[in-house]
Parts: C-alpha cells; sequence; structure tokens
C-alpha cells in the first residue's frame, strides 16, 4: 500500500513537472523600427515577429512576421531563423518600408529550401483609392519574382537546382486575401492561435492584426491613423485599432512624435503627419484598452536623428525619455518600450 501511494506521489509530481515545462508562452519582437522609407543608422524597415509555444520549444513552435520591411532577413537571422521557418507573413499596407525585405525572404526560401511547404502571406484584398489607383497585394505578391526572372537569374539558379520551381519565389506563395472590414475577422489560426484583422485608415487596403493565444495577445497596429484624415478629431489614433486592442495585453504600433506636426516647423507635409498616430494619443488609447504593453516601433524621428527623410526635427534630436513621457503625457499607466531593432516582449514575462 506504501508503495502504491509512493508510485502515485511520484506520477504526480511527474505530470505537475510535464504541465509547467509545457506553459504557454508568446514573444513579439520588433524585427525593424525604421519610420518610412528613408535609412538611418543601420535601422530595418518595419517588422514585428511573434513567436507562440510553450516553455519546451522556448515559445518557437509558430512564427508569424507582420510586415517585412529592408533588412527582416538579417533581423531574423540574430534571431537564428531562417526565411523557411516562417509561417506566415501578414501585411498592414503596401508601402515599400514595409516590405521591401520580402523580395528577400521569399527569394531565399526559392534558393535554399525549395520543397518547403508554400508561404502563407496574408493581406487586405485589392483596394482603390479615393484618387483612383489600386493597392493590389495579389499583384505584389504575383511578381515579387519578375526583376529575378527577368536578370535571367531564376533560370541560372534552376540549372544548379532543378527542384527549384521555373517560376520563381512567387510560385511558393499561398496568397490569403481577406476584405478587411471595420468587424475584426479571423483571417489565420494554428491550433490555439487565432490572427484577427480590421480595417484601418493610413492607405488604401490598410489593415491591423491581432494575435490571440493561451498566453496573451498581441496587437499590431501598423501604420494606423484616425479615420477623419486631419483636426478637429477626437484622437490621431484609429477607433477600429482601439476595438480590436480591447483587452489586450500588447500592442505594438507605429508612433510619430507631436514635434513632427505642422505647428513646430519641420516641414513634413500635414497630410502625411496627420495619416500617423501620435505617441501621446497612442499612450491614450493603450491606457484605454487595458493593455500591459506598449510598444513604439516605426518612430518618427528615429532616436538620435536630426532629421527625418527630407524634413527637421524641431528642437534637435530625440530620447527613449522624450518618447516614454510622451506616452505617459498621454496617461498611459503600462509598460512603455520604445522600439529599438530586435527589442523583445515575453508573455508571460520571465
Ligand atoms: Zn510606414
Amino acid at each position: 500500500m506504501r508503495r502504491l501511494t509512493q508510485l502515485i506521489c511520484i506520477m504526480l509530481l511527474a505530470l505537475a513537472a510535464t504541465t509547467t515545462i509545457a506553459a504557454p508562452c508568446l514573444i513579439v519582437t520588433l524585427t525593424g523600427t525604421q519610420g518610412g522609407p528613408s535609412a538611418y543608422n543601420g535601422l530595418a524597415g518595419s517588422g514585428t515577429l511573434v513567436r507562440y509555444g510553450d516553455d519546451s520549444n522556448h515559445c518557437n513552435a509558430v512564427r508569424l512576421q507582420f510586415d517585412a520591411g529592408r533588412g527582416t532577413s538579417m533581423r531574423l537571422s540574430q534571431l537564428e531563423l531562417i526565411p523557411a521557418q516562417l509561417h506566415a507573413v501578414f501585411f498592414t499596407h503596401l508601402h515599400s518600408d514595409h516590405v521591401d525585405g520580402f523580395a528577400d525572404l521569399v527569394q531565399m526560401r526559392w534558393h535554399f529550401n525549395p520543397g518547403s511547404n508554400k508561404l502563407d502571406v496574408v493581406c487586405s484584398t485589392d483596394a482603390k483609392a479615393a484618387s483612383a489607383h489600386v493597392m493590389s497585394c495579389r499583384n505584389f505578391t504575383t511578381h515579387i519574382g519578375d526583376a529575378y526572372l527577368q536578370s535571367g537569374e531564376i533560370a541560372q539558379r534552376q540549372t544548379e537546382d532543378k527542384t527549384r520551381a521555373a517560376a520563381g519565389p512567387a510560385a511558393s506563395i499561398n496568397l490569403l486575401a481577406f476584405a478587411a472590414t471595420d468587424t475584426a475577422q479571423v483571417v489565420w489560426r494554428s491550433g490555439e492561435l487565432t490572427v484577427s484583422a480590421i480595417r484601418s485608415t493610413h492607405i488604401a487596403g490598410h489593415a491591423s492584426y491581432r494575435v490571440d493565444t493561451p498566453a496573451g495577445s498581441v496587437v499590431i497596429g501598423g501604420d494606423a491613423g484616425n479615420d477623419t484624415d486631419a483636426p478637429p478629431r477626437l484622437s490621431s489614433t484609429s477607433a477600429q485599432v482601439e476595438a480590436l486592442a480591447a483587452g489586450a495585453d500588447i500592442i505594438v504600433h507605429s508612433a510619430i512624435h507631436p514635434l513632427m506636426g505642422p505647428a513646430a516647423g519641420s516641414g513634413m507635409p500635414a497630410p502625411i503627419f496627420y495619416r500617423q498616430s501620435t505617441v501621446t494619443d497612442l499612450g491614450s488609447m493603450a491606457q484605454r484598452s487595458g493593455a500591459k504593453y506598449l510598444l513604439l516601433t516605426h518612430l518618427i524621428p528615429p532616436l538620435g536623428a536630426t532629421r527625418q527623410g527630407g524634413w527637421s526635427v524641431p528642437g534637435g534630436s530625440l530620447t527613449e525619455t522624450h518618447y516614454r513621457q510622451a506616452a505617459q503625457d498621454g496617461g498611459f499607466g503600462g509598460t512603455v518600450v520604445v522600439g529599438t531593432d530586435l527589442v523583445s516582449v515575453r508573455l508571460p514575462a520571465k
């Protein structure tokens, strides 16, 4: 009887240990924090990597890339990830600073991992702007390898490895386009993880995303701004992103500092300033949402820069303290992370 009791105790302890080891976890990493198409001080272009799993696999069973700006593959390499390990790429919108690194990602998959599964690419369906041009994720992905086809590289490298698709990297993309609306919809899932999307305003076809997992949730706002494109308005932030972020643990959002506004004389055209969310308004929105973390990314201007592309930074360069203070001025009482490349937040925190 005593032996049986001991055996049961050992089994219960083993079960408890297994349960502890398998605790779910989520890691959100900024793969690039440059705001806009200019290049500054080696920053990679906009992107966020979300990894989910449990302690036994270092939160690394599902790997999702949100936007893929310049240098994304380089930042992934610093995390010891190769493009073929991504399960899906999501685009908030098709500005070059959010997609510049995508050709590199898919070309590397085509080159080194021609036998891997197709890459899910999730983005809005074609969206017609008021000025009649069309933002087309379908065209973008369909033609992503055209320059390499035209240069002859695809044909040349195919002679070295016949398993590489003759059609180039576009052949390994599985496009999952959705019609973005003001109501969140699930656009991708893997087991207990879901990704939802909602329409948001910046340029035509812009969408924001939310990842929900048993370890927590994260919203990736992208460059979203308010539907009302200039003051007077209650906020520069997006009402749809705010709805999406209700109860989320982490908000990752592009941020512009208020001093780049028309009043301070940066020279930035008002419409370009107004289509972003200000740091202060993001602080207010994050507080209303109940978020624990606000990750500021795509910083305009970058930390330490005296210029943002062709425009000046009034009063000189900004520090991390300036950005943190601006978010706190908005009333945010949680943790502000002023984004630098490869900064991460883990849930649960260690
Ligand atoms: Zn941008």
